[in-house]
């Protein structure tokens, strides 16, 4: 008999939380799991899931116009915010719902209300003390807003699924998946778009090609780009709509204004610092290649250790954390070649080096490239083009890195990036008959380097 409550609590039931909770219960283990937010986490209610659901529903606007070339008459549409918004948020409910019954089925004692480390074997919630042989935090992480004039009439993407009404102007900040995605959402839905970014060009870190490209692409679909620019202060006019100030002197009318300029580790009122675990400088909680922190009896993974903050890594993170705590097997976690997509429009779709990442790695690549308009668009009417690459080490054939921009990217790209990790060379690839008439045959009959 265990001199604890129990073996494991969680705190946090996010993608990572609720996983590792799981899948430990599921070996016997004796688990709570607490949570004072939502079930699911950020990605079921207020990111992944809800996002790409907005997505599906901003491309229509495209769809409707393009369906004229094969024959169809739309002759009236029109866009209901609500509806949209009051049918995900009925999705999310079920969701969350779901969650409740995989953690009460699997075993685990679920409870509500925030997890407080009072000790490294005790954690307090909602003012009674449970003893636990170890505790995981699994916080997650919160959106980051920098210091501007103004900045209480700012929302974030924890606010932007609930909006009351659909904004007619809409103001989008930041340059990373959130801002691009979003910017999106807005234009196909039909709000007069902005995307303000500090840098030269968004997406910093991504292929520089790729980069380029996508700005091409949003841009045709009305999003109005300003790069090398930052809000200087933002005011709430008599009408109740906001004036955007630039730091150049431009000013921009909104109705609303969403800030993606990235998120933190969530991690206020934990107890992490009453216990001296250790966390980098922004506040991160610092783990070892098992997920232990500085207390040996208290373990962290997902966002809140800000390695990749990605839903399917939180969850390898946590089967890699119950493999090692309960079938003394590694807690090791290949972080090497992780697709990833950005549901723009198009989308983008990633796996391994960028061309610039390759350069500086290997002496020799061998760079394939093709832009081209989709079939799809000789009837449609669409300007848009797909961009499909791939980066080629000539000494080995192996092939390094995988891009593409356009439709499906994020579909497409996750079976290549199974032929990554299996270590495929491009011979491999040219070996490969294609499925046609596809656009993913091009990356099996792409066999003139574009560049070297
Ligand atoms: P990102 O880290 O991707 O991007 C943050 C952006 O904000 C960058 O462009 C950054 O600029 C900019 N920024 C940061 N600080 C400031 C500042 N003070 N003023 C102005 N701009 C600033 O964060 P997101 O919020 O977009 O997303 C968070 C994470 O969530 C992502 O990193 C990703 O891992 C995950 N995510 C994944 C999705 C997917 O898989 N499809 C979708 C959504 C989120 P700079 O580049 O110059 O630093």
């Amino acid at each position: 008999m265990s001199e604890y409550d129990f073996d494991l609590f969680v705190i946090g039931a996010g993608s990572g939380g609720v996983r590792t909770a799981r899948m430990a219960a599921a070996k016997g283990v004796k688990v709570a799991i607490t949570e004072d937010l939502y079930l699911g986490g950020t990605c079921v209610n207020v990111g992944c899931v809800p996002k790409k659901l907005f997505v599906y529903a901003s491309h229509y606007r495209d769809d409707f116009q393009e369906a004229k070339g094969f024959g169809w008459n739309v002759t009236e549409s029109s866009f209901d915010w609500p509806t949209l918004r009051d049918n995900k948020t009925k999705e999310i409910e079920r969701l969350n719902g779901i969650y409740q019954n995989m953690l009460v089925n699997s075993g685990c004692t679920l409870l509500q209300g925030r997890g407080v480390m009072i000790d490294a074997h005790t954690v307090e919630v909602a003012g009674k003390q449970y003893t636990t042989e170890r505790i995981l935090v699994a916080t997650g992480g919160w959106p980051f807003v920098p210091d501007i004039e103004g900045k209480e009439h700012v929302i974030s993407s924890n606010e932007v699924f609930y909006l009351k009404e659909f904004p007619k102007r809409a103001v989008v900040v930041g340059g990373g998946y959130i801002a691009v995605e979003f910017a999106g959402i807005f234009a196909g839905l039909g709000a007069k778009t902005d995307l303000i970014y500090r840098g030269d060009l968004f997406l910093r870190g991504f292929d520089q090609e790729v980069r380029e490209f996508v700005a091409t692409e949003v841009a045709k679909k009305q999003v109005n780009l300003n790069f090398n620019c930052d809000i200087k202060s933002i005011v709430k006019q008599a009408d109740g709509s906001l004036l955007v100030t630039t730091n150049g002197g431009k000013t921009i009318e909104a109705d609303c204004v969403m800030y993606a300029t990235g998120r933190m580790p969530k991690v206020a009122a934990i107890g992490l610092e009453q216990l001296g675990i250790k966390q980098a400088k922004n506040g991160a909680i610092i783990v070892d290649n098992n997920f232990q922190t500085s207390v040996p009896s208290v373990y962290a993974l997902g966002d809140v250790i800000d390695r990749v903050q990605l839903t399917p890594v939180a969850l390898a993170e946590g089967m890699a954390l119950v493999n090692h705590l309960y079938n003394e097997g590694s807690a090791a976690v290949d972080y090497d070649l992780i697709a990833t997509a950005v549901f723009c429009q198009p989308n983008i779709g990633t796996v391994g080096l960028s061309e610039e990442q390759a350069r500086q790695q290997y002496t020799d690549i061998d760079v394939y490239v093709s832009d081209f308009r989709a079939m799809k668009h000789t009837l449609s009417g669409s300007d848009e083009r797909t961009l499909m690459k791939m980066i080629v080490d000539k000494a080995t054939d192996k092939v390094l890195g995988v891009h593409m921009v356009g439709p499906d990217s994020g579909e497409i790209i996750q079976g290549i990036a199974i032929a990554l990790k299996a270590g495929a060379t491009k011979a491999v690839f040219d070996s490969t008959i294609g499925i046609h008439p596809t656009a993913a045959e091009e990356f099996v009959t792409m066999r003139t380097a574009t560049r070297q």
